[in-house]
């Protein structure tokens, strides 16, 4: 977490809907959130600035967010930062699958408004 507290959040999401409620929700609860619609937004984000969490949509249409995942690692970011799996998988098993690519965490698509907030304050406590 930065040094003032508020917590930075990168939401890679595609979906205008799904991204407005993501950002909408962070913001009111006293983070910052920052939105990218595809994989290359969010790597020429991540080059520039440091952030707290990363929320990452899996299925993005230019490349996927373990494409995605996996050239903000390579590029050397966000090294210390959680970057957490966002999909509407909900299959037994996607989890497992997605923390074995390399997620520090998981949320399932559809948002649930009651818990996202506290679901991504615990996931920025994650260490890495
Ligand atoms: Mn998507």
């Amino acid at each position: 977490m930065s040094g003032t507290g508020i917590g930075v959040v990168l939401v890679v999401e595609d979906n205008d809907k799904s991204l407005k409620l993501a950002c909408d929700l962070l913001a009111f609860s006293g983070y910052q959130a920052v939105p990218a619609r595809t994989g290359g937004e969010a790597l020429a984000l991540v080059r520039e600035r440091d952030f707290d969490l990363v929320l990452m949509d899996v299925q993005l249409p230019d490349m996927d967010g373990v494409a995605t995942l996996e050239a903000i690692r390579a590029a050397g970011r966000c090294a210390d930062t959680p970057i957490v799996a966002v999909t509407a998988f909900a299959m037994k098993g996607d989890r497992e699958r997605l923390l074995g690519q390399g997620f520090d965490g998981y949320v399932s698509k559809p948002i649930d408004v009651a818990t996202f907030v506290g679901d991504v304050a615990a996931l920025m406590r994650v260490a890495r």
